[in-house]
């Protein structure tokens, strides 16, 4: 298709060729006419083939059509004389280059980065400039010859100005694409050679010159409407209506060329030639101040666009898009200000991080646009709370920091943190309904004492707002020195962590499960340890919160998951356990979340050979409430693996009976906080008979954590909850010691006597 119109573009330049040569060297006025004629009206059908082929828009097609069809008949009005010696033809002429005008201006305003930049200022320069030349060259001599026109005469010059112009608009066009189009380099080529073919035909005429020039002017024609007609037929013409995909603006250097060419060269002309009277002194005075005037508007126009760039530049390095808020830098350079005078006044600056709490729900649940609606309106009310002085910057995301330069107390600056933190009391009012969002704010003062940076205010005032996320959210924290050393450990912690893994310091320890009706341990519960190089051994409950803040839960949870089907598997072959027996792992809200969960579920289940229903996963009710959709999905990707889940840590959060019935869960595991009271208090007791009721009917499994009493398994067993877990069973032990342990549960449950106490009925209020 491509090489076909190729192949077609350039047989049309080779009859071109030969038409040219034809009128270049035959002596008959008659057949050059004819030559012109055709070369002209070729035009026409040349328009349409591109136009069917869909290669150019309507508006194009009909436009270049209709200015072949003027060209045709300027060409045969005119005949063997010149075209400035018909009104009607130049008239023609002068339509058809209006055309080709209106034509390109359409192509230069579809791409943009051309448009914008003064195009049009520079587009009057060069008409002008073209005008004062062909008003001294063509117009003014021609008016002065004896069967002088002077209508023809004064279209002809416009329409000199006009192809000029048009010449202009195609360079610009040219200047703007990365890879120039051959179609384009032949329109700008034809518009050139039909201006050369002008000026040549107005010498011979004007001035009799010649050398042949009468026949050379013609063959300039046909070529040049040759090369028009092929550079429709190229291939490479639809890539004029393509706006520019990564737009950037080439070719102004080159614009510039042109246009300050267009502006001197008639000075220079205006000075080489002699005046002529009085008509053309006032045409050229006329012509020379537009010039002036429109070069230098052109000229005040680019400084003042260029100002207002640079300012455009300038704010959007200072301010934040979206709320109109300073940044960190300017923030950051107002603090360091402020420390330089805090030096000799009585002040007390106080930094105050604010982070509104979860956030990325806000933004997860109601898309992108409420998100930036809010964090808008969180701007405003920040900015109606702070006194005047005051600094409001957005640094990223949900955080802002207000500085308060002039702050005279401590307890004036905790008065300030209040407001901050009632501004979020009302919800807000956004355009999908009211929301109620909160924050937490960290707050940190400087004092002329301490001899701290602006960046170390930020930060200890970071600090603290995490203090106020850990405390609950929604609340205000006030940095001190602690923070910093707890902070510290933090860190050192967490770097450890990462390494944890690789250099196999997790281990996983196992509780036994037990059935009180049978006295058989039914199952396990893995539960991570961490052993640091110097043989210290680091709780999960120390551990595991901070795996999961940093993501690292994913890794170690699924290196857990298999290390714990690998052991139950060993177990089971070693006879350590009933090939009945289960394994629990616990789950956390970030493993769940991920989408790859339970493929690395399966993939365990399917490297370790455990049959899924061997497995319980134990997951918290946190996820189901925050992201219940998600929560939903996966468990019931879960569910169909054949693997089952408990609700861990049941009847401490929000324990609602909705959740049981939503999710597909197959197993309660009553919180030990309720069990550590059952035998005591009437409360607990009351609560977890509830609990056992509701699960019974529910169908669900139900098992008793942190059993340490006799009492306590006595009361559970009597409430109707079968299966115990606890230290009063076995404390969690390394895998090798559980042969021993399962064989001492077992001697421990053929004991008559205290088969008989655990299970004994009794009335229990
Ligand atoms: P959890 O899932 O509720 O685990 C039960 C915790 O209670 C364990 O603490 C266990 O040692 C302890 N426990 C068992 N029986 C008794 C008892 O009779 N009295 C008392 N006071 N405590 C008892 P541990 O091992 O320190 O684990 C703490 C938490 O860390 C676990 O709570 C679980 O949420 C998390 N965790 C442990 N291992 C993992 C893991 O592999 N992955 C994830 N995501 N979390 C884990
Ligand atoms: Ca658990
Ligand atoms: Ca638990």
């Amino acid at each position: 298709m491509k090489r076909e119109s190729l192949l077609r573009t350039w047989v049309y330049t080779a009859l071109g060729a030969a038409l040219t040569i034809i009128c270049l060297v035959s002596r008959s006025a008659d057949v050059r006419d004819a030559v012109s004629v055709i070369a002209a009206a070729q035009l026409l059908p040349v328009v349409l083939i591109a136009y069917m082929a869909k290669r150019i828009r309507r508006t194009f097609a009909t436009l270049f059509g209709l200015a072949g069809v003027c060209f045709a008949v300027a060409e045969l009005i005119s005949g063997q004389k010149s075209m400035f010696d018909s009104a009607l033809a130049s008239g023609l002429a002068l339509a058809a280059m209006l055309g080709l005008a209106a034509g390109t201006l359409l192509m230069v305003r579809d791409r943009p980065l051309l448009g914008q930049r003064g195009v049009s200022a520079d587009a009057l320069i060069v008409g002008l400039g073209s005008w004062i030349i062909s008003w001294v060259a063509l117009v003014h001599p021609l008016l002065h010859r004896p069967r002088h026109q002077i209508p023809a005469a004064l279209l002809y010059g416009a329409y000199e100005s006009v192809a000029v112009l048009v010449l202009f608009g195609a360079i610009v066009l040219l200047l703007g694409f990365k890879r120039r189009p051959t179609s384009l380099l032949m329109i700008v080529g034809a518009l050139g050679l039909n201006i050369v073919g002008d000026i040549v035909g107005a010498l011979s005429t004007i001035h009799h010159v010649g050398f042949g020039l009468d026949r050379i002017s013609p063959a300039l024609y046909v070529a040049a409407y040759f090369i028009a007609g092929a550079a429709l037929l190229h291939p490479s013409i639809n890539t004029l209506w393509v706006a520019p995909r990564n737009a950037h603006e080439t070719g102004r250097l080159g614009r510039v060329v042109v246009t300050t060419t267009a502006s001197v060269l008639p000075v220079i002309v205006l000075a080489a030639t002699g005046l002529q009277g009085h008509a053309d002194q006032i045409v050229r005075s006329v012509s020379a101040l537009l010039l002036a005037l429109a070069v230098m508007s052109r000229v005040v126009n680019s400084i003042r666009s260029n100002t207002a760039a640079q300012e455009a530049l300038r704010r959007g390095a200072q301010t934040d898009p979206l709320t109109g808020l300073p940044n960190r830098t300017v923030l950051l350079d107002r603090v360091n200000a402020c420390i330089g005078e805090s030096w000799d006044r009585d002040v007390q600056p106080a930094l105050y991080f604010v982070d509104l709490d979860r956030f990325k729900n806000i933004n997860d649940s109601l898309g992108h646009a409420v998100g930036d609606e809010v964090l808008e309106m969180v701007a405003q009310r920040l900015l109606g709370a702070v006194p005047d002085g005051a600094i409001v910057a957005r640094l990223s995301g949900d955080e802002y920091v207000v500085f308060e330069p002039t702050a005279q107390s401590a307890a004036g600056a905790m008065d300030l943190a209040d407001r901050l933190l009632a501004v979020f009391r009302e919800p807000l009012a956004l355009s999908q309904g009211d929301v109620f969002v909160t924050a937490s704010i960290g707050m940190a003062t400087m004092s002329s004492s301490s001899s701290s940076t602006p960046e170390d205010l930020l930060r200890h005032a970071d600090t603290a707002m995490y203090r106020a996320k850990d405390a609950g959210r929604n609340c205000i924290a006030l940095y001190d020195e602690s923070m910093h050393e707890r902070v510290a450990h933090r860190l050192a912690v967490e770097t450890a962590l990462y390494r944890a893994l690789d250099r196999h310091e997790l281990r996983l320890f196992h509780q036994p499960i037990l059935d009180m009706e049978t006295g058989d341990v039914e199952g396990f519960e893995a539960l991570m340890r961490w052993q640091r190089p110097d043989g210290t051994i680091v709780s999960p409950a120390e551990f595991i919160p901070i795996a999961e803040d940093t993501g690292m839960i994913v890794p170690i949870g699924s290196w857990a998951l298999l290390e714990a089907l690998g052991q139950l598997h060993r177990w089971t072959v070693d006879g350590i356990c009933s090939a009945s027996a289960t394994i629990s792992v616990n789950v956390s809200p970030r493993q769940l979340a991920d989408p790859h969960f339970p493929s690395i579920v399966s993939e365990a289940l399917a490297r370790s050979t455990v049959p899924a229903g061997r497995l319980w996963l134990e997951v918290t009710e946190s996820m189901m409430i925050a992201e219940p959709e998600l929560a939903l999905a996966t468990l019931r990707r879960l569910h169909s693996l054949g693997v089952r889940v408990a609700l861990d840590d049941f009847g401490t959060g929000y324990s609602s009976l909705s959740l049981l019935q939503k999710f597909p869960l197959q197993r309660i595991k009553i919180d030990r906080a309720f069990v550590h009271g059952v035998a005591d208090n009437p409360n607990d007791r009351s609560l977890v008979r509830t609990i056992v009721a509701m699960g019974r009917s529910l169908g669900l499994d139900i098992v008793a954590e942190g059993v340490e009493t006799v009492q306590q398994l006595q009361v559970l067993s009597d409430l109707g909850c079968k299966k115990a877990q606890g230290f009063l069973i076995s404390h969690p032990v390394p895998a090798d010691a559980m042969r021993s342990t399962v064989a001492a549960l077992e001697r421990l449950g053929n004991v008559p006597g205290l088969r008989a106490l655990t299970l004994r009925p009794t009335s229990v209020g």
